[in-house]
């Protein structure tokens, strides 16, 4: 890959323009092997120089009017929008999901920054009527200062912006570090934020192959404001240990362990289709996949073959030809995790239908899988699978289900399918998850508020509620009057 994709960087960016560093990383493209690119490698050292950038610029950006950052968060969107083809086919590259996918990434991550350059105009405060006469309560809503945020792989673009836009609309400053292997993408948007007229040392991207290096300066710089991650819980909590120290304020958008429940009085065909778009997108590989499916015993069977026939029709290849429906997993380890649960759940008593292997030994394509007669015992069901493996099981009745749903640390997204409206309000209620699809698989919007409860994290992404996890409440005491 070369001078044939214009937005292809290979430097970091902060104060507004390119930076070195002393060494590089290979970037590789999980569908071929291929490396992609070398990108410069920041240090610890130049994270602090980001930080110091972003906080630099912090003071001018924080009084621009909020017209102004409207303005600019509008111009940058319209840039995404603009080289949407461009920007998916490096996510594909780096990432290997296929290219409709990650077209429809790219619009995802822009219609945020749509959404927070709206919500950017809205940052209202309040009057409280006060104890007595002479006093005057106002509330101020102020942005929290410098934002350093850690982002995932498994959405290269979107859990950048998505974090990014409501920091700048509310006036912070920005310092990401990408997943190592997928910096392309982060770049890329640096450099259509410098196009889109984003003042320097407001948006900077470090990539990085020291994770630890500059997670230990992003948590624990004293001139950073906030921390926002989006990864596992294990590092999570690591990082919210690290905050501590500083009493930083932080979001955490962590594991989830979805279960997918099927009602017996439900439309199974939209419950089928619901499930594959919720457990094969993006190879099973996101925050919000179908980890558990639960079917109630007297549709089991016929909701069991039409899952089969479904995830017969599934393509599995390159993200980059035409008509492929699943790509490569990210890396080995990923490969070799989704192994381990399969055969740990064969060797527990499951069943396999479909699937259950690679495509071929030495690929990172692994099939798309079916697994019947899984308990809750078995580590596919207790741990986030994080690939294309769909595990099914039976129950009988509303309230054992519940429990079951309910029975794990995380606490991100969950679905149900039911046509019944009092089981729909009594089931919605019941599960113990930030979101929850009733009658559907695909939820994420930027009008919702995207997040966890339990050991998935807290705050919220999206929707009139995400500026708050940037700005801090301000109260003044009028007296005297
Ligand atoms: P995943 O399983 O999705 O790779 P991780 O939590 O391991 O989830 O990674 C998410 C992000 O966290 C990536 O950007 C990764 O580089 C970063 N990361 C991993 N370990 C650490 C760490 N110890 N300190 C800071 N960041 C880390």
């Amino acid at each position: 890959m070369n001078a044939s994709v214009p937005l292809l960087k290979t430097e970091n960016f902060w104060q507004g323009q390119w930076q070195g560093a002393p060494t590089r990383f290979a970037v590789t493209n999980p569908a071929t092997g291929e490396q992609l690119a070398e990108v410069a490698d920041a240090t610890p050292e130049q994270a602090g120089l980001a930080v110091q950038a972003a906080l630099d610029a912090f003071a001018s950006w924080s009084a621009t009017a909020a017209d102004e950052r409207a303005a600019l968060l509008q111009r940058w969107q319209q840039l995404l929008l603009a080289h949407q083809g461009e920007l998916a086919l490096l996510l594909t590259l780096e990432q290997g999901k296929p290219l409709a996918e990650a077209k429809g990434e790219i619009a995802y991550g822009a219609s945020y920054l749509q959404w927070f350059a709206e919500e950017a105009r809205r940052v209202y405060g309040d009057t409280i009527p006060a104890a007595s006469t002479d006093k005057r309560i106002l509330v101020l809503k102020q942005p929290v200062g410098v934002v350093t945020a850690i982002t995932p792989w498994n959405f290269p673009n979107a859990m950048i912006v998505r974090k990014a836009a409501a920091a700048l609309a509310t006036g912070c400053t920005f310092v990401v570090k990408p997943a190592q292997q997928t910096p392309l993408s982060a770049l890329a948007l640096a450099e259509l934020a410098l196009q889109a007229g984003i003042p320097a040392g407001v948006f900077n991207v470090l990539a990085s192959s020291d994770a630890k290096g500059i997670g230990e300066v992003f948590t624990q710089d004293p001139r950073v404001a906030k921390f926002s991650f989006t990864g596992s819980t294990a590092v999570g909590k690591t990082l919210l240990a690290q905050c501590a120290q500083g009493v930083k304020r932080v979001s955490m958008e962590l594991g989830g362990n979805a279960p997918f429940i099927v009602f017996d009085d439900a439309d199974l065909d939209a419950a089928v289709q619901g499930l594959l778009a919720s457990k094969f997108r993006n190879a099973g590989q996101t925050c919000v996949c179908t980890n558990r499916v639960y079917v109630q015993a007297s549709v089991a069977e016929a909701f069991s073959k039409k899952v089969q026939q479904a995830v017969a029709r599934l393509r599995l290849g390159n993200g980059c030809d035409h008509g492929v429906d699943l790509g490569p997993l990210i890396d080995e380890a990923a490969c070799r995790k989704v192994e381990a649960l399969v055969q740990d759940a064969l060797a527990s008593g499951a069943n396999l239908i479909c699937g259950g292997q690679r495509q071929s030994p030495d690929s990172l394509f692994y099939q798309p899988t079916v697994l019947s007669k899984v308990d809750d015992r078995m580590a596919v069901a207790k741990q986030e699978i994080f690939g294309p493996v769909l595990a099914l099981q039976s129950f009988d009745t509303e309230a054992e289900v519940l429990g079951k749903a309910n029975a794990t640390d995380y606490g991100l997204a969950a679905y149900f399918y039911s046509r019944d409206i009092g089981r729909i309000f009594r089931v919605a209620e019941g599960l113990q998850f930030g979101m929850v699809g009733v009658n559907e698989g695909i939820i994420s919007n930027a009008a919702a508020p995207f997040g966890g409860v339990k050991q998935s994290g807290y705050g919220r992404e999206g929707s009139k509620y995400g500026l708050d996890d940037y700005l801090d409440i301000k109260y003044l005491c009028l007296g005297g009057l």
